[in-house]
């Protein structure tokens, strides 16, 4: 079916804190696909992780300073206004019936791919949205297996597939491999070490406001 919109991307996680690795893959992605928009969606409670450390008001106010000045992000509240397990299916399907005719493109990094069949219906987010993998260091799709086999099947090379289809294709593509994880960059502030540079500095300035990951009572408490 002929599209008549660009497609949306969509950039899920728990972002405690949001950082430059999920900022430069947003804003790469956004220009390499030619998306509409990015929206960037804090969950309310991860399904297969521990707990965040900031509250869901907290990372989605970090997000928010993140896209401030940049008009192709979006920081999108819908999984923190729906509280519960954030399961992207329901993002997913509510998003399909909001925008019955735009194309819809998860982006994830290949370390959450290599998850992917653990996801809750994954089977069916293939059916609401394309799903483009991002490069990272150090990880490599396998060769056999589940994600090999759904690779086989959807793999698509043409950026034009994502526009022209509402769901259902995976695209591989690289970005600019920046080694920044949200557990090392809250592993430095409760060292007390300076974490700028690996995170806007607005939010910097927000988790310094708010000390977000400091430890109560410690000298490093920033
Ligand atoms: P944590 O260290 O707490 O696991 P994280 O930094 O990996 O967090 P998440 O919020 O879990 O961040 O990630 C959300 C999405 O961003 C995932 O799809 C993940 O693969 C991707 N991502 C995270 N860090 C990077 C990075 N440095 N480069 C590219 N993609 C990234």
């Amino acid at each position: 079916m002929h599209q008549t919109h660009k497609a949306i991307g969509i950039l899920g996680g728990t972002f405690d804190p949001i950082h430059l690795g999920h900022l430069r893959m947003a804003i790469e992605l956004y220009e390499a696909l030619d998306l509409a928009k990015i929206h960037i969606i804090p969950c309310f409670q991860p399904v297969h992780r521990k707990l965040p450390v900031a509250s869901p008001e907290q990372r989605l106010a970090m997000v928010q300073c993140a896209v401030k000045d940049e008009p192709a992000l979006f920081a999108d509240d819908r999984e923190i206004r729906r509280k519960g397990l954030s399961y992207m299916i329901d993002t997913l399907m509510e998003m399909r019936s909001e925008m019955p005719g735009t194309p819809l493109a998860l982006l994830v990094g290949i370390d959450a791919f290599l998850g992917f069949p653990s996801w809750h219906r994954w089977m069916e987010i293939l059916d609401q949205a394309h799903i483009i993998v991002a490069h990272r260091p150090n990880y490599q799709l396998p060769p056999t297996g589940l994600i090999a086999d759904l690779i086989s099947e959807r793999l698509q090379h043409e950026i034009a597939f994502i526009h022209e289809n509402q769901a259902g294709g995976i695209l591989l593509r690289p970005i600019t491999s920046l080694d920044i994880s949200a557990t090392d960059i809250r592993k430095q502030i409760a060292m007390g070490r300076n974490p700028r540079y690996l995170l806007p500095d607005n939010v910097y300035h927000y988790i310094k406001q708010h000390g977000t990951y400091s430890i109560v009572g410690s000298k490093h408490e920033i």
